[in-house]
């Protein structure tokens, strides 16, 4: 093992005249390389610096992808878009207090969104921490990550590396997938043992996510209520999608015969242009529907919280009247906002093989008046879209844009499609297809902004392929130097920033008598395509659809890595996006 030659050479030089042979030994940097390996975990994200700069050395030097971020918090969200892409945690790697905090934003998105990450940090010494002796980057890193993860692990010895990682990883990725922070210390690294005890103390998890199979009671009491209902709906949510059960998920709706609607990075779990889809009669279908089934979908803030207007309710605080099945396999999550008629509980794999063979043969279609009415209210609303699209208005506005970006995707259906911002993520949403599972990337649970270069980075990486990233002007900012990380590695990432010149639009004029810019507008027709080419990249500067159909075809030919700069008319935005009922004053305007 090249690893322990190196560690033999560092640590056990040989003695003159020493009739013993020299022991081999492993420390600590190895005991963590080898732990991952071990576990299948090939690639780390992260920024190098004390006391982990050596960790990320040894661990390229071992064969392990290193990829290094220009702030911690894009690493931290690739690694979260990796576990969610394949099921494994994604390891960030970072420096002690700043450095960790710098991570702490993604770990908390990662365990929010239910994404396997690991968050590995260095930390100073535990005694002088503990002492508040002020140590370099002194900071009590466990119990500060502790109510933002999933579970929390501190190694101090390193014949406990082992189990840390062994621990993290089972945290990460069993029951409902999510955060872990682990706390490596810098004096565990320069720890060693004698070899052989070394790589027995590491530990090859067995069956890290195990299966939960569903009670056969809950299956047939969401099967009876499923049966029963005369406008049934099925939500598709991004724990559906991570479940990896693509093609029983796809055999139990069209079995079924029931409409289904994709929640964000659900989305080309089925093909957005599958029959059943009823993506473009949303606002027709919640209120519509009589029962409900969400599958890995939460009926948090993103679906109203299951009441209200968008329910059919009368006011904001009233229930539809509509009854729910909730395939999930977090125990606690059903009654969380309204009353749960049949839970499921257990992983979507087992769920829906068992929903699946419960169905029998001879499954009775949904009444031909619901999926009438659905279809009449799609076709409807898809016709008035595509006359939208259609229009081509100079300035060009996120519609022109954007149908472009559609036209790209269809013609490119693997790939990974990153999205970020209020505007440029509310339109991309509904009017880009997907075609693939897993392919659609965006803010999330928290809507966060600020994932849209550390995900890029993350799937381009994952997946070796293609990556689109379209992203509002002030949600590129976020992560915008991460351009250079992509350059170096060279990344097939096509960068499409819709400019509208600000946040929501960029037309708003000083408040007052202010002499300085309005709060939510940025310097006018700002070259972003000159940061890409600063690091060796194409930039493309583009002001109409046709040119920017050229840039992105040629972005996607060449594998190089692309910033097209699309000039939208700044007055195209609305405050908020879509969200604008949160935006308490927005709202009253
Ligand atoms: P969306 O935002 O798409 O609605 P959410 O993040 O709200 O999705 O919900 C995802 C749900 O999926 C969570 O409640 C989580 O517990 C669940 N989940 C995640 N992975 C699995 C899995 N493998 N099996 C079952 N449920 C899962
Ligand atoms: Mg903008």
């Amino acid at each position: 093992m090249a690893t322990v030659t190196e560690t033999v050479a560092a640590h056990a030089a040989p003695q003159a005249g020493s009739a013993n042979a020299p022991q081999e030994t492993i420390d600590g940097f190895h005991l963590v390389i080898e732990a991952l390996k071990l576990n299948g975990i090939d690639t780390v994200f992260g920024l190098p610096g004390i006391p982990i700069t050596d960790l990320t050395r040894k661990a390229q030097a071992a064969g392990m992808r290193v990829i290094s971020f220009r702030h911690e918090q894009n690493a931290g969200y690739a690694a979260q878009i990796a576990g969610f892409m394949t099921g494994k945690p994604g390891v960030c790697l970072t420096v002690s207090a700043p450095g960790f905090l710098n991570g702490l934003t993604a770990l908390a998105n990662a365990t929010t969104n239910c994404f396997p990450m690991i968050l590995m940090s260095g930390s100073s010494e535990r005694e002088v921490v503990d002492l508040q002796q002020g140590d370099y980057e002194e900071m009590d890193q466990l119990a500060i990550a502790k109510p933002l993860c999933k579970a929390a692990f501190r190694v101090l010895h390193a014949e406990d590396i082992g189990v840390g990682v062994a621990r993290a990883i089972r945290a990460a990725v069993s029951g409902r997938p999510g955060g872990v922070y682990l706390d490596l210390p810098a004096k565990l690294f320069p720890q060693s043992l004698e070899a052989q005890a070394g790589r027995d103390s590491l530990i090859k998890v067995v069956d890290p996510a195990p299966r939960q199979i569903p009670g056969e009671d809950a299956v047939k009491r969401a099967l009876d209520l499923l049966k029963g209902a005369k406008k049934p709906l099925i939500i598709l949510g991004k724990g559906a999608a991570y479940a990896q059960a693509d093609a029983d998920i796809k055999a139990l709706i069209e079995k079924t015969g029931i409409p289904y609607l994709p929640m964000s990075m659900a989305k080309g779990l089925l093909p957005d242009t599958h029959p059943q889809c009823a993506s473009a009669a949303r606002s027709f279908v919640l209120p519509g529907a009589d029962v409900v089934m969400l599958v890995g979908a939460r009926l948090n803030w993103l679906l109203s919280h299951g009441k209200g207007k968008t329910w059919g309710g009368k006011s904001s605080k009233d229930w539809g009247g509509q009854k729910f099945i909730q395939v999930d396999i977090s125990p606690t999550e059903a009654d969380s906002n309204v009353a749960i008629d049949a839970p499921v509980v257990g992983d979507i794999g087992s769920c829906v093989a068992a929903l699946l063979a419960g169905l029998g043969s001879s499954w009775p279609k949904p009444p031909a008046e619901w999926l009438d009415a659905v279809n009449e209210r799609k076709t409807r609303n898809v016709a008035k879209m595509a006359e939208t699209l259609a229009k081509n208005p100079t300035p060009m506005n996120f519609h022109s844009a954007l149908n472009v970006v559609r036209d790209i995707v269809k013609a490119n259906p693997d790939a990974c499609l990153v999205n970020e911002g209020a505007n440029a993520l509310d339109f991309t949403r509904s009017i880009v297809d997907m075609y693939k599972p897993r392919k659609r990337l965006d803010v999330g649970t928290w809507g966060v902004m600020g994932v849209g270069m550390g995900f890029a980075v993350g799937a381009a990486v994952t997946s070796g392929g293609q990556v689109i990233a379209i992203e509002g002007d002030s949600a590129f900012g976020f992560s915008g130097m991460e351009v250079e990380t992509i350059c170096r590695y060279n990344l097939p990432v096509c960068i499409v920033i819709m400019n509208n010149n600000g946040v929501y639009r960029g037309d708003e004029t000083p408040y007052g008598n202010a002499k300085d810019p309005a709060p939510l507008v940025f310097v006018k027709d700002a070259r972003y395509e000159k940061l890409m080419e600063a690091f060796g990249g194409v930039g493309a500067y583009v002001t109409t659809p046709a040119e920017l159909r050229k840039a992105m075809e040629e972005a996607i030919r060449s594998r190089k890595p692309t910033l097209i700069n699309a000039m939208i008319d700044e007055g195209a935005g609305t405050e908020s996006g879509r969200i604008t009922a949160l935006n308490p004053t927005a709202a009253k305007k």
